[in-house]
C-alpha cells in the first residue's frame, strides 16, 4: 500500500480509536476520567515567568521567522507589554507558521526555559485568540488516549458525550451513604474541576467526587456478585444424607491422626452445605500444611456414601498423583474405587478408566483438569473439588464452574444456558443430570478480607486457621548469592545427618536475557558436591513418568536432594524434607515463595528455608524478601502481597482478562467496600429495578458475573 494512503487511513481513525479505548456509550465517555489537569484559568505576565515553571501567557506576535541554526526551526518573538518571550518550534506545520503571523494574539502554555535571548518556550501549546477572550473557569482535563486520537479531538468527543449522557440518580437515597455527592455532580466535577481545588485530593482520589465514583463502582460489583449468588441459590444440587456409622466416620477412625479443631469446624461447615439442596460454592482456605486434603477426603466420603461420585482436580500431575496416593491409601481399604485421570493417560488404560467413570464404578476420580474435558462423562457427579484454586484466575474459575455444571447434560437438558434460567421446579422429579454438583475450592493463598468481599463476594469461605500439632516453624535465612558455596557446604552437613533437601531453581533453560542458573547445571554441580548421595532432578519438561519416579524416590527417602523448578510449588508433601534453598528468590512472587517454603516444616524436624538473592534488589524485590523474613503467617503474607502487587496481579486476573476495579482501591477503600456491600443487599431486597439499572449502567455488556 502506498505510504500516503496508509497515513490517510490512520488519520481517518480517531473514531475507531475511540472504540478501541472502550468509548462507545455516553456513559463510557463519562467514566473515562482525566489522568491529570492543566490550569488554563490564569495568565501570567511574561516578566514574572519563572524558569522551569509551566505557565500560560497571552501575547502578541512581534516577529516570526524560519531560521536555520543547525536545523530548520520556527522562531517566534511575542510580547505582552511586560516583556518578550521566544517561542521555538523544531517541527512545525505551515498552518502553525500562519497562525503565528505577526500581529496575531496567542495564548501560549508551556515550560519557561532560559534561552540565549532570555526566556523561551520550546514547543508550547498555543492558540490564536481575540483580545478579551474569557479564560476557562475550570481546569482543562488531560485524558488517557492513544496515538491515533489527538487530545483535542478526544476532549470534544468527551464534552459532546457528557452533554448527552444520562446521569439521573438511579439509587434511592437510603442506598447512598449520607452526604455523598450525586454521580452527576461528581463526574462533572472530575471532568472540569474548579481551579481552586486542591489538586492533591484529585490525584490521591480522596476528593468527595472520587468517593462517590468508587462507591458506585464497588456497588456494581457487589450487586453482580450477590445476584450471581442468589441465582445459584435457586438451582438444585443433590441433598446428601449424613448417616451415623457411615463412610465418613470409618475414614475418621482409620486416620493416623486426630483432626485439629479448625479441620473439624470446616468439615462441619461443608457437611452442612452438602445436606442442603442448594449447590455448595465454597472456598476452603488454609495455609500450606494446614491439612486441607483430609478435609477434601471427608467431604468426598459424604458424597460417596450417598451413592454419588466425586471428582478431585489439581493443577499439576505431580500434585494430582500425590492426592491419588493419599486418597487411595485412605479410601481403598474402605472399599472405594478411585480412578486416576490425567492428560498423559492414553490408550487402553484411559478407555477403561473413562468406562469406570461413566458407569459410576469409580466413586472418586482424581486428576488434573483433564477431568473436565469433553470426553469425560460421569454417571452421577455430586461433588467437585478443585485444589490449589489460587493458581487459576477469576475467569478460569467461572469457566470451570460452567463446565462442571453443564458437562454431564445431554444437550436437550441444557435449559439453563438459555434465557429463562431454567430452574428445576421439582427436586424429586429431577434426575441426576438436572442437578448441579456441589463445588469445593481449596486454596493455600488466603484471600485478604476486602478481596474476599469484592471479587469473591459470591463465595462462601471456610478457613483452617490452625496447623496440625507438632510442627516447628520454618526458620528463614537470606543470603546474597556470593555465599552460595557456603550454603552448599551447609547442605553437605545436613545431608550427612540424613536430612532431605529441596533446591529450587527458577528456570530450566539458560535464557540469554535472564541470568538464571540452569537447573540441569545446578543438578550436575550439586551431584558433584554430594558424592555418595542421590541427587534428583525435577522440571516441567520431563515426561510425567520420570517426574513421578523422581518424586517417588524423594518421598520414600531414597534421595537426599531434589533439584527442582517451581513444579514443586504446589502441594507437594514430603514430611521428612527439612531444608530448602531457593535460588534467585528475588525473582519469585511473594505468595509463590510462601508456597515453596511451605514444602518444608511439615514433619517434626526443625526446618530451614534459605533464600539466595542476586543484588541489586528492586524495591518490590526487597519488600517481598523482607516479608518472607518477618512472617510465616499466610494471611499476613497475603496482605503484604496485595499491598505490593495490587489486586489485579494478586489474583492472576490480569492474564485471565477479568474486569478489575478501575477506580476503587481495595487496600485504601475498605470502608467503601463495606458501604457498597450493605447497599447492594438493600437494593436487591427492596429495589431490584434500581439494582438492575445500576449494573447495566456500570457493567453494560460486561456483566458476565451475573451468570457465574
Ligand atoms: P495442605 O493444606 O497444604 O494441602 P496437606 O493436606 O498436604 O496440607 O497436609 C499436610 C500434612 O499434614 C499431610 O502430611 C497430612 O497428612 C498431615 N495432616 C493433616 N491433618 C493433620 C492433623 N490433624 N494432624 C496431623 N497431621 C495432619
Ligand atoms: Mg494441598
Amino acid at each position: 500500500m502506498p505510504r500516503e494512503l496508509q497515513e490517510s487511513r490512520q488519520t481517518s481513525g480517531p473514531a475507531k480509536a475511540l472504540v478501541k479505548l472502550g468509548l462507545v456509550r455516553p456513559i463510557d465517555f463519562a467514566l473515562h476520567l482525566p489522568m491529570r489537569y492543566e490550569d488554563e484559568t490564569r495568565l501570567v505576565p511574561i516578566a514574572s515567568l519563572r524558569e522551569g515553571a509551566t505557565a500560560q501567557v497571552e501575547a502578541v506576535v512581534r516577529d516570526c521567522e524560519v531560521q536555520i541554526r543547525g536545523r530548520r526551526q520556527l522562531v517566534v518573538r511575542a510580547s505582552d507589554g511586560s516583556d518578550d518571550l521566544v517561542l521555538r518550534f523544531l517541527h512545525f506545520y505551515p498552518s502553525q507558521q500562519k497562525a503565528l503571523a505577526v500581529g496575531n494574539r496567542v495564548r501560549v502554555r508551556g515550560e519557561a526555559r532560559g534561552g540565549f535571548f532570555g526566556l523561551e518556550m520550546v514547543h508550547p501549546a498555543f492558540r490564536v485568540v481575540a483580545e478579551g477572550t474569557p479564560l476557562p473557569s475550570a481546569l482543562t482535563p488531560v485524558y488517557p488516549t492513544s496515538a491515533q486520537l489527538p487530545q483535542a479531538y478526544l476532549r470534544k468527543a468527551m464534552d459532546a458525550a457528557l452533554a448527552r449522557v444520562d446521569l439521573a440518580e438511579l439509587l434511592p437515597p437510603q442506598a447512598v451513604p449520607t452526604g455523598m455527592m450525586s454521580l452527576r455532580d461528581a463526574l462533572n466535577f472530575l471532568h472540569h474541576p474548579t481551579p481552586n481545588v486542591g489538586l492533591a485530593t484529585l490525584e490521591d482520589r480522596s476528593h468527595p467526587a472520587w468517593q462517590r465514583l468508587k462507591f458506585e463502582e464497588l456497588l456494581a460489583q457487589q450487586l453482580s456478585q450477590l445476584q450471581a449468588k442468589r441465582e445459584r441459590e435457586r438451582q438444585r444440587a443433590p441433598r446428601f444424607c449424613v448417616r451415623q456409622g457411615a463412610l465418613q466416620e470409618k475414614l475418621l477412625a482409620a486416620l493416623p491422626f486426630e483432626l485439629t479443631g479448625a479441620q473439624r469446624r470446616v468439615v462441619e461447615q461443608i457437611a452442612n452445605d452438602l445436606q442442603r439442596e442448594v449447590p455448595m460454592h465454597r472456598l476452603l482456605q488454609g495455609d500450606v500444611g494446614s491439612g486441607k486434603t483430609v478435609v477434601a477426603a471427608l467431604a468426598a466420603a459424604i458424597a460417596i456414601a450417598d451413592g454419588w461420585q466425586c471428582a478431585l482436580m489439581a493443577p499439576t500431575e505431580i500434585l494430582a498423583e500425590q492426592h491419588l496416593r493419599k486418597l487411595v491409601g485412605w479410601l481403598a481399604p474402605l472399599g472405594i474405587t478411585v480412578a486416576w485421570l490425567t492428560g498423559s493417560r492414553k490408550g487402553k488404560a484411559r478407555t477403561r478408566m473413562l468406562e469406570q467413570v461413566a458407569s459410576g464404578e469409580a466413586a472418586l476420580v482424581v486428576g488434573t483438569h483433564a477431568v473436565i474435558q469433553e470426553q469425560v462423562h460421569f454417571a452421577k457427579l455430586g461433588l467437585a473439588i478443585v485444589d490449589e484454586q489460587h493458581r487459576f484466575g477469576v475467569q478460569q474459575r467461572l469457566a470451570l464452574r460452567e463446565k462442571l455444571v453443564h458437562q454431564d447434560r445431554p444437550s436437550s437438558a441444557r435449559g439453563r444456558d438459555g434465557e429463562g434460567a431454567g430452574v428445576n421446579p421439582n427436586h424429586e422429579d429431577a434426575g441426576p443430570a438436572q442437578l448441579e454438583p456441589h463445588l469445593l475450592m481449596m486454596s493455600a493463598t488466603p484471600i485478604p478480607r476486602t478481596l474476599a468481599m469484592t471479587l469473591f463476594a459470591d463465595l462462601d469461605v471456610s478457613t483452617i486457621d490452625e496447623l496440625p500439632p507438632g510442627r516447628t516453624p520454618v526458620v528463614t535465612k537470606l543470603f546474597a548469592d556470593s555465599k552460595r558455596a557456603a550454603v552448599i557446604e551447609r547442605i553437605r552437613d545436613a545431608v550427612a545427618q540424613g536430612q532431605q533437601v529441596y533446591w529450587v531453581c527458577p528456570l530450566i533453560e539458560e535464557s540469554e536475557t535472564l541470568d538464571l542458573r540452569n537447573a540441569t547445571e545446578t543438578h550436575a554441580e550439586l551431584s558433584a558436591a554430594l558424592p555418595g548421595h542421590a541427587v534428583g532432578l525435577l522440571h516441567g519438561r520431563m515426561p510425567a513418568a520420570e517426574k513421578a519416579a523422581a518424586m517417588a524416590l524423594f518421598s520414600a527417602g531414597a534421595m537426599a536432594l531434589l533439584v527442582s523448578t517451581t513444579v514443586i510449588e504446589v502441594g507437594v508433601d514430603v514430611p521428612n524434607a527439612s531444608l530448602m534453598v531457593i535460588e534467585h528468590a528475588e525473582r519469585f512472587g511473594l505468595s509463590q515463595l510462601h508456597q515453596l517454603r511451605g514444602r518444608v516444616g511439615r514433619g517434626s524436624v526443625a526446618s530451614v528455608c534459605v533464600l539466595l538473592y542476586a543484588a541489586p534488589l528492586s524495591d518490590t524485590g526487597k519488600a517481598r524478601l523482607k516479608a518472607m523474613l518477618e512472617t510465616g503467617d499466610g494471611f499476613e503474607i497475603a496482605r503484604r502481597d496485595l499491598e505490593i502487587r495490587g489486586p489485579g496481579e494478586f489474583l492472576g486476573a490480569r492474564q485471565s482478562g477479568a474486569p478489575l476495579l478501575r477506580f476503587a482501591d481495595l487496600v485504601l477503600d475498605e470502608a467503601l467496600v463495606h458501604a457498597a456491600r450493605a447497599s447492594a443487599t438493600l437494593l436487591l431486597d427492596q429495589h431490584p429495578q434500581a439494582a438492575l439499572d445500576h449494573v447495566m449502567r456500570w457493567l453494560g455488556g460486561r456483566s458476565e458475573y451475573l451468570k457465574a
